[in-house]
């Protein structure tokens, strides 16, 4: 059974679903005011990780991110290159699921917008407000916080008196207002210049904490299963969440906090003015592939913190490249027909070494130690001419599962049957004239990798083998 670490219970716990075999999990989505840098695909990756993993052990996953298209930086922003906020939001909403889904994550069920829901978060301040825990000031709305007892029970930390000097002030979204300083904004009154809503709560913008509040519990009810987010918004981000949640309806709010740790850049804090600050399309650029990139994200247990190093990515880039051609020299070997019953039951310890390994935490270094002995112990197989037919199929069943969770080993080759070729080529003419560029450019590579030479002539395309 999958047993999880929970920051708000400060224990590693059985999973046990509200529902059986169901798994809601809502996942803190990016910022959209810049390319995603690869600390935040850590935490996205991770959650990748964990939506897989959820269906490997046979749940229904019910996935929902956010995506956080209003706050000061965006509006500074989108401002400063003219253009309105769903405009400027919207180009890098698009960079950010482009370079997701090349990191290999699978989409999630839902991705909803922050300003899609504004009337979902006006209803739940003014829940709020009906419960006693608001109050207005200057035009904005705060969440006083003296008047929810659950405060700091998933940070631990301690809130005693009301007054807090400024070297303290722990809340981005600072304002002046505030009775106390760690009372926190719902809903800000509009500014000069700044979009805002016109709304019950008077014309304003919502604060950040709100939305996720409104969209989590849209979309996966008032409780539910798994909530996923960075460590570095455990406070204030999620313990304002719980706050919001359940002063509104005063039900439970999650039943499983999930954080992933930060990500280190050559030991040091990931800074732009360190040098060591990178978004995914940087590596790209230095050559480095989406496949590594994922590998390496993915090699230490969430819960510990990850030193990134480009020489750890060049090991990675040679690991995936191994597992690869693994992978392909398994696909091709032709084994005599029958079995060898010791090789099933490799297949089936490592399946089972890798399970438990994920039962116990997540703990992704030890899944990929079992994937990587797997592949060691089936090479030697190959090589003594041990496996037969029925081995195969299953050695490349368990490969199939491993990579259900993690997806990194990759297509292997196989020859492709002029059929198949022309109908690529059909596709990639067909994709030419829409203008699907990335597409047709997509099938030339994978053309080229094949060893297909394609060659226009005053007939049409023409292609052969090198
Ligand atoms: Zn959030």
């Amino acid at each position: 059974m999958l047993k999880i670490y929970n920051t708000l219970s400060n224990q590693i716990e059985e999973f046990k679903p509200l529902e059986p075999n169901k798994a809601g999990m809502y996942v803190c989505g990016p910022t959209v005011h810049d390319f995603a840098h690869i600390g935040n695909f850590r935490t996205f990756l991770f959650a990748d990780l964990l939506r897989r993993y959820l269906k490997f052990k046979g749940y229904a996953v019910h996935h929902v991110m956010n995506i956080t298209d209003v706050d000061d930086k965006i509006i500074r922003k989108s401002v400063e290159r003219g253009k309105s906020l769903r405009d400027y939001t919207t180009i890098y909403t698009d960079y950010f699921f482009e370079d997701l889904y090349a990191l290999g994550a699978e989409a999630p069920e839902e991705i909803l917008r922050a300003t899609d829901h504004i009337p979902e978060m006006v209803g739940i301040v003014k829940r709020l407000e009906a419960n006693g825990h608001t109050y207005e000031s200057e035009g904005s709305t705060y969440f006083r916080i003296n008047t929810f007892d659950g405060y700091g029970k998933l940070s631990k930390v301690k809130f005693e008196g009301n007054v807090v000097g400024a070297s303290e002030r722990v809340d981005s979204d600072e304002y002046e207002a505030k009775e106390n300083a760690r009372d926190f904004v719902l809903w800000k009154a509009a500014k000069p210049g700044e979009p805002f809503w016109e709304t019950e709560l008077g014309k304003g913008r919502p604060g950040w904490h709100i939305e996720c509040s409104a969209m989590s519990m849209k979309a996966l009810g008032e409780t539910f299963d798994i909530h996923v987010g960075g460590v570095d918004l455990v406070f204030p981000h999620h313990e304002n969440e719980i706050a919001q949640s359940e002063g509104a309806t005063g039900k439970p709010f999650v039943k499983y906090w999930v954080h992933a740790e930060f990500l280190m850049v050559e030991g040091q804090k990931m800074s732009k003015s360190l040098g060591n600050y990178y978004t995914y399309r940087d590596l790209v650029e230095k050559g480095y592939s989406a496949r590594a990139i994922r590998y390496l994200l993915l090699s230490a247990p969430h819960h510990k913190q990850l030193n990134f190093t480009l020489e750890g990515l060049r090991g990675a880039e040679s690991t995936v490249a191994r597992l690869n051609d693994f992978k392909q020299r398994l696909t091709e070997v032709q084994p005599e027909e029958g079995s060898t019953p010791a090789i099933a039951r490799m297949a089936e310890l490592s399946l089972k070494r890798f399970e438990d390994a994920m039962d116990d935490d997540l703990n992704a270094a030890e899944a990929l130690a079992a994937v990587h002995d797997f592949a060691r112990e089936t090479n030697s197989s190959m090589a003594s001419g041990a496996i037969k037919s029925e081995d195969k199929a299953a050695l490349l069943a368990t490969i199939d599962r491993f990579d259900s969770v993690f997806n990194i080993f990759g297509e292997a080759k196989k020859e492709m049957l002029d059929s198949e070729i022309q109908a690529l080529i059909d596709e990639r003419q067909a994709a030419r004239k829409v203008k699907n560029f990335a597409r047709s450019d997509e099938i030339r590579d994978q053309l080229t990798g094949m060893g297909i030479i394609l060659e226009d002539t005053k007939d049409g395309m023409r292609w052969r083998r090198k």
